[in-house]
């Protein structure tokens, strides 16, 4: 599923394939990727491309005459690019450019999400209004991290994955950050010490870092779409050796998803610090 990582790629592609060119034709096929929002205005969405952002796993598009797009990838949405002519499996919608290429919509499960909505109001749509920092865009701290996260009474992989709190981590990598950071997802925010905010914070800035350089190309595989071998650290290694010392990878239902942790590494109560030096004797 797209988290942010894959989205910065498909808003980066995207960026690529509209700049210096014009979409000629938009159109939408009626599939629920709209919604409750009027397809028929996907049509409007012609011209230049002026601005690209991206906020959490939201797409926001600006076209010329102050014409916006709101879209989501959901669980199996992406953005390709063929030449005209070309029959995409899949394919919800289309940018038709003058440059003899077509941009698809592809979203086997139609889990997407797509809403035309004036440029000027799309930061105001609720989905958007919403959300929390974007560790990306408006950068994270640990301070931050904390103030957004440390209350909530959630356990931290749950209290990571709200997109109100924070934008952009989901299942895949809110584990992979909470491995590197070696705390255990069940753990409570209030009981994260300020050195483990810290690593924290690396950690999910170390988790994006990674998945970026991994995902760069013209049409990125999503990571968990691969057959090849496991590209995750800890995701997806239950029952098998952890990457960093062997244990055995344990997994546990978590805010109705699967959770991967490794007992040793993350262990439940937190890592008990060694004094350096021993305390005097008397
Ligand atoms: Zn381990």
């Amino acid at each position: 599923m797209p988290e942010l990582p894959e989205v910065e790629i498909a808003r980066r592609n995207l960026a690529r394939w509209f700049q210096d060119h014009r979409v000629l034709r938009a159109e939408a096929d009626a599939t629920r990727v709209f919604r409750g929002a009027r397809r028929a205005k996907f049509s409007e969405l012609t011209g230049r491309v002026e601005a690209l952002d991206r906020k959490g796993k939201y797409l926001l598009l600006t076209f010329e005459g102050g014409r916006g797009l709101l879209a989501h990838l959901g669980m199996t949405g992406k953005f390709v690019r063929r030449p005209e002519g070309h029959v995409e499996p899949y394919s919800r919608a289309r940018f038709h450019l003058d440059d003899g290429f077509v941009i698809h919509l592809r979203d086997p499960r139609l889990f997407g999400r797509m809403e035309p909505a004036p440029a000027e109001r799309l930061r105001q749509l609720e989905a958007v209004k919403l959300l929390g920092r974007d560790p990306l865009v408006d950068g994270l701290t640990a301070e931050q991290l904390k103030e957004e996260v440390g209350s909530s009474r959630q356990d931290i992989k749950v209290a990571l994955m709200d997109q109100e709190r924070i934008a952009g981590l989901g299942n895949i990598y809110a584990a992979e950050a909470l491995f590197r950071a070696g705390i255990h997802p069940a753990r409570k925010p209030s009981t994260l010490k300020p050195a483990e905010w810290e690593a924290l914070t690396q950690a999910i800035h170390e988790t994006f870092a990674t998945a970026l350089a991994e995902e760069q190309g013209e049409e990125p595989i999503y990571l968990e779409e691969r057959t090849s071998e496991n590209p995750f650290l800890v995701y997806g290694r239950a029952g098998g050796p952890c990457s960093k010392c062997g244990a055995r990878v344990e997994s546990f239902p978590q805010g109705g998803r699967t959770t991967h942790s490794c007992p040793k590494c993350q262990p439940k109560g937190g890592r008990v610090r060694k004094r350096s030096t021993p305390p005097p004797r008397r």
